[in-house]
């Protein structure tokens, strides 16, 4: 009876709920990708540790000056990364700038990365370290061929390292180094060791790169399914998949992703910064503080004092990241931007560049001749067009759009092609 009597507020509840969604599917051009992308999963907290002053300086060719560790873990910390991780036992250098890091009171946990031996425990103390994070190869090729001990010895030198960072106050991170490739009994063994000696989170690396997504989910649930402490997820990128392996495990339940700006470290490196802040935001609506107008920025220090310039694609940051060329995209893009674009260059700090050339076509051409100051209908354009194609020399003019430009292309109907007489 109740229901019946409701039954006509519950259809017009539900009409006014399809007629807000329309609107909201009209508003954002997004709205069916992102309805995908949310089905079967609810939005959580990911953090993110960025290692560029750890991974990052393992990239072959890098290294900071002390200066400019402090200015990146500045920068870092403003961003809005949860924890900064660097290494101070590498030289008497990276242990003054930890050092001098944590003394900067910065928002971000400053991990100290250390092997898992005392004596570097004590190096990670003296920096007045809160967090320390260490590594021990857990695969057979590790324990055999680069430490040559024995799964025995592994386990009582994690425990004894654990044990004693605890004992000295200091929250840990415990990595176990190519964990995709580890006996998978052994692992949890592994893991269910150290959390009984009170590890604050273990990092899950696939260290050389080897894994599918659909892997790393398997093998992230698995230890996840064993282990209540939080997990970290290191992906390398040696066949491309870094930033979805990570997403992957988050997905299996970890909870943080290590990442460096531009994806610099060991080799193919691990994911962007900039990749994974901006899918943490738009993909997987995970609630986060990035300043994500800082990403080109960011990206720009560590090319100036690398001198690894990002490919012109690489997303986010590539110079060709919101540059739009082809006819039919630029005719679409001078209407609408939306129409070529995932978000809006601004939000990235990156900036939105149309090419004219051979590609243009009528309505580029009709732009650059407005640009011009030039007089145009659709036979001039046309014939613009028309020249730019038989000039066959390519991408003639890349312009920039600054804000004057960007207005004038959303609003300035002087653009839209007359009809010719
Ligand atoms: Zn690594």
């Amino acid at each position: 009876m109740h229901f019946v009597t409701n039954a006509p507020i519950l259809v017009r509840i539900s009409l006014y709920l399809s007629i807000f969604c329309t609107i909201i599917a009209m508003d954002d051009p997004n709205y069916y990708a992102y309805q995908y992308n949310s089905i079967g999963t609810k939005p959580k907290k990911i953090h993110v540790l960025d290692s560029t002053l750890r991974e990052g300086e393992q990239h072959p060719g890098v290294t900071f000056s002390n200066k400019q560790r402090i200015q990146i873990a500045w920068m870092l910390d403003y961003f809005g990364v949860d924890q900064i991780e660097i290494s101070p036992v590498v030289s008497s250098d990276h242990k003054e700038a930890t050092k001098t890091i944590i003394k900067q009171g910065l928002r971000a946990d400053i991990v100290a990365h250390v092997r898992a031996l005392k004596e570097d425990v004590d190096v990670a103390l003296d920096c007045d370290a809160t967090w320390m994070a260490t590594y021990l190869g857990m695969s057979d090729i590790h324990l055999k061929d680069k430490l040559r001990i024995t799964r025995e010895e592994a386990l009582r030198r994690a425990v004894e390292t654990v044990e004693y960072a605890k004992s000295h106050g200091l929250k840990m991170r415990f990595t176990m180094e190519d964990a995709s490739r580890a006996e998978p009994e052994f692992l949890i063994k592994m893991c269910k060791a150290i959390e009984e000696v009170g590890v604050d989170r273990i990092s899950i690396p696939d260290t050389v790169g080897i894994m599918r997504p659909n892997g790393m989910y398997n093998l992230v649930k698995a230890v996840h399914d064993q282990i209540k402490t939080p997990l970290d997820v290191h992906c390398h990128n040696d066949i491309g998949f870094a930033l979805a392996n990570a997403f992957a495990g988050c997905d299996a339940g970890a909870e943080q992703i290590h990442t460096t700006i531009d994806g610099i470290g060991e080799r193919t490196g691990i994911p962007a910064l900039a990749e994974t802040a901006v899918a943490l935001t738009y993909l997987y609506k995970s609630p986060n503080n990035f300043r994500l107008d800082m990403l080109m920025d960011l990206s720009r220090l560590i090319e100036q004092y690398t001198n690894i310039v990002p490919y012109d694609s690489k997303p986010v940051v590539g110079i060709t990241a919101y540059k739009h060329k082809a006819g039919t995209h630029l005719a679409a893009i001078l209407r609408n931007p939306a129409a070529y674009e995932p978000i809006e260059p601004r939000i990235v700090g990156n900036r939105r560049r149309i090419v004219f050339g051979e590609l243009a076509g009528k309505n580029g051409a009709a732009y650059l001749m407005s640009l011009l100051g030039l007089d145009q209908n659709d036979e001039h354009a046309k014939a613009v067009a028309a020249g730019l194609k038989n000039l066959r020399m390519g991408d003639l003019l890349e312009i920039p759009l600054d804000d004057r430009l960007e207005k004038k292309i959303i609003n300035d109907t002087q653009i839209k092609v007359k009809p010719g007489k």
